[in-house]
């Protein structure tokens, strides 16, 4: 299996960037002038390439659009204040490909071939990483089946792609979110790990459900009793009870996102308290009662810091306290956004520059 190899690039004739009105950016429906390519045929990662960003001509029998063997990730480059491209821990979504690929049945990909193809699209697309402060490209990296077949099986061919959408400033607002009692996403033994496409398919109608019924999205519980919190919509959740951070523990129902992972990590040095474990919903409905939810939120690549104002949970709503006084989530939020620009000392290796 090749780990790096030299990539065939095709440029653009014609770049599209002076299209781009960066103060107008709708997110995810612009996309960068390259996109990178490599094949699995033959048990091989092939030749990688650089194309100018265009649309596939796939057969209808594609395996991945019939039995769901289709993976992705998500994440940004941002630039620091010389307008130099800084990727934030890029290799934690190399490593999350590969145990989502694994887990689908599908191979895996070098993390140097992934870095490597990650570089240099990013270097022939710097311009449309976005300058201004809270602006970013997100990155789509993605791999699916491409057997044309019809019947169950591992696929033998496959597709990885990067493409890019630089992203507007995001505000967050926040969020009124209802505690999911009878859909689930995923159950322990199951794919919730992976970021497998299925995933998403299958929370589109129970998300729609609650977004019917006034809220933005769902925290989903447990597949079996419906009564441990698992995440929040297409983030991580987390609590501060009585000056301690709380998350649901990982499982295989819950995947693995690098926000949370980061924003525990700032929370350790930082010297909070913080415990991973199982949450009841009974648990945050007393802390509510009591006075201890001081504050909750959902964390992941897309809002980074998304802060949650309104439960509803078994027909009732219970409100949070206003997001001016939350310490924790508005220190965190302001430090991640000071690291990803080169603002803030980077003191656990998370930047790589390109
Ligand atoms: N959970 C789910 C289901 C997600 O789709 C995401 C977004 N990748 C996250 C959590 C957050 O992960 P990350 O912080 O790596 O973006």
């Amino acid at each position: 299996m090749i780990e790096t190899a030299s990539i065939n690039i095709t440029r653009t004739p014609a770049s599209r960037i002076s299209e781009l009105d960066y103060n107008n950016i709708e997110f995810g429906k612009i996309f960068a002038d390259h996109m990178f390519m490599i094949d699995f045929v033959d048990g091989q990662w092939q030749t990688p390439q650089i194309l100018p960003y265009g649309n596939l001509s796939l057969s209808p029998a594609t395996s991945a659009l019939h039995y769901g063997q289709a993976i992705f990730e998500g994440m940004k480059a941002y630039k620091d204040a010389n307008g130099e491209v800084l990727l934030f821990r890029p290799v934690d979504n190399a490593r999350r490909l590969n145990l989502s690929a694994e887990r689908m049945c599908m191979p895996t990909l070098p993390e140097e071939l992934f870095m490597q193809g990650l570089s240099e699209l990013i270097q022939l697309d710097k311009d449309w990483v976005p300058p201004t402060p809270g602006t970013a490209l997100y990155i789509r990296p993605f791999m699916f089946a491409t057997d044309a077949f019809v019947g169950v099986r591992p696929s033998a061919n496959y597709k990885f792609m990067i493409f890019c959408c630089p992203v507007g400033a995001y505000y967050a607002n926040p969020l009124r979110v209802k505690i999911e009692t009878d859909y689930t996403r995923s159950v322990e033994g199951g794919a919730g790990f992976a970021k497998a496409a299925g995933n998403y398919g299958a929370s589109m109608l129970p998300s729609k459900l609650a977004q019917q019924q006034g809220y933005h999205q769902l925290i989903w519980t447990d597949g079996k009793e419906h009564k441990f919190l698992e995440e929040s919509g297409t983030m991580n959740l987390m609590f501060v009870i009585d000056g301690k951070l709380i998350t649901p523990a990982l499982s295989t129902s819950i995947l693995a996102g690098i926000t949370r992972d980061s924003v525990l990590q700032l929370a350790r040095d930082w010297g909070m308290p913080v415990e991973e474990r199982q949450i009841a919903a009974d648990e945050i409905i007393v802390a509510h009662a009591n006075g201890t939810l001081q504050e909750a939120f959902g964390c992941g690549t897309a809002a980074v810091i998304a802060p949650i104002i309104t439960i509803g949970y078994e027909g009732k709503d219970y409100d949070l306290p206003a997001l001016e006084t939350r310490e924790f989530s508005n220190k965190v939020a302001a430090e991640l956004d000071k690291i990803k620009t080169g603002e803030a000392p980077d003191l656990h290796n998370w930047m790589v520059r390109i």
